[in-house]
């Protein structure tokens, strides 16, 4: 892994939960974004190697962030991370090219889990 993980999400607790997990198991944070919008910005400024992708967010949405991440790098590595009761959506960002999805609330394995099978 060269470079790291941005994690976008509205609700900065989910954020922080997210970071918490990943450092522990000894991922590098590269950065957080707050909706869709800044996601692809922050994606163009970093060039991370994975991001972790909420679905419901002002600005833009994760499915909308998704195909424009997609656009810029169409082999960009995203997961969903979604909340229950939102399988279309799911569906519909994989579609877009997200490689897998967690579900929240998660457990924290479950996101390792899905973070290094993306990264291999
Ligand atoms: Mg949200």
């Amino acid at each position: 892994m060269s470079n790291g993980i941005l994690i976008v999400d509205d609700a900065s607790f989910m954020r922080m939960m997210i970071k918490d997990i990943l450092t522990k198991n000894g991922f590098n944070i590269l950065g957080e974004a707050d909706n869709g919008l800044k996601a692809v910005e922050k994606y163009k400024e970093l060039d991370p190697d994975l991001v972790i992708m909420d679905i419901t967010m002002p600005e833009m949405d994760g499915i909308n962030a998704v195909k424009e991440i997609k656009k810029i790098n169409s082999n960009a590595r995203i997961i969903m991370c979604s909340a229950m009761g939102q399988q279309a959506m799911v569906i519909e960002a994989i579609q877009a090219g997200a490689k897998d999805f967690i579900v929240k609330p998660f457990q924290p394995d479950r996101v390792v889990e899905a973070v290094k099978k993306v990264l291999s």
